[in-house]
């Protein structure tokens, strides 16, 4: 069909069924193809030309404007936020209290409520389509932090079996795959490797508890795959969100035992 038609079809549909907004739930109207092309500037690599592009059919314009970018200053290991000037990049107290066993953790941006209602639909509400828009963001995280590359493997947290089966997909990876889809020059960064960590124990939510206390319960929750894949590797750990870093730091605590050379980590949300 010729791309007019095309046009005038996808143009009456929207007349007709507006897009619905995938985080508040409000109609609003869908950007013309001029305005599409025209969200971003040639060459715009910034993240709020991202957000307005990736996200043009899936959020409302208000809603856009809650994906805030992790920017400097930031804990220079851990990647969270801090108050000051720009550039002002230090270790914050729990870094400064405990070594981490990773070198450093980065993420594409904070994760307040328009990300996490993103989130909750993504994995929860079996919206597999935000995958997209969502591996883009995590692309230019990585193109941002990890400019040199220097990556030979990238490792998705794992779900338990029994998560992985009630919800059909792993976040993590399926971001990856789709970001590698998205990008293959990005492959030589780095060769995704699903199964180079497993999750043997199915653990209780751990919402509400704090970074000690998810520490406990994560210990024994993961274990290296069986073949010894990540040994002498410079490896990417990567997950939706950095909450307390109990999760990363526990698996990174595993790959290192693995004999992984390098462990950093990139995740789509840090939480404040
Ligand atoms: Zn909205
Ligand atoms: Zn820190």
């Amino acid at each position: 069909m010729s791309s007019i038609w095309t046009r005038i079809l996808k143009a009456s549909a929207d007349a007709v069924f507006p897009p619905r907004c995938r985080a508040c739930g409000a109609f609003f109207a869908a950007p013309g193809d001029r305005q599409r092309e025209n969200g971003r500037p040639p060459g715009d690599e910034s993240m709020t030309g991202l957000v307005e592009t990736a996200f043009s059919g899936q959020l409302c314009p208000e809603c856009r404007l809650g994906i805030v970018p992790v920017r400097s200053p930031a804990c220079s290991r851990c990647g969270l936020p801090l108050a000051g000037r720009p550039g002002d990049d230090h270790l914050c107290q729990d870094c400064l209290d405990g070594p981490a066993v990773f070198v450093r953790a980065r993420a594409a941006c904070v994760c307040e409520a328009v990300v996490l209602a993103l989130l909750h639909r993504f994995k929860y509400g079996g919206c597999v389509e935000l995958a997209g828009p969502l591996a883009a963001l995590l692309q230019a995280a990585f193109r941002r932090h990890f400019p040199g590359g220097g990556i030979d493997a990238i490792v998705p947290v794992p779900l338990h079996a029994k998560r992985l089966r009630s919800r059909g997909f792993n976040q993590a990876e399926l971001l990856v795959r789709r970001w590698q889809a998205l990008h293959p020059r990005d492959q030589t960064d780095g060769i995704l490797l699903p199964g180079a960590l497993i999750r043997r124990r199915h653990t209780p939510a751990q919402a509400g508890l704090g970074r000690k206390e998810r520490m406990v319960n994560l210990r024994g929750a993961f274990s290296a795959g069986p073949k010894d894949e990540v040994c002498g590797m410079r490896v990417l750990l990567v997950d939706d969100v950095y909450t307390t870093g109990a999760t990363v730091g526990e698996c990174a605590r595993v790959l290192a035992g693995a004999g992984a050379a390098k462990i950093e980590v990139l995740t789509l949300a840090r939480a404040l």
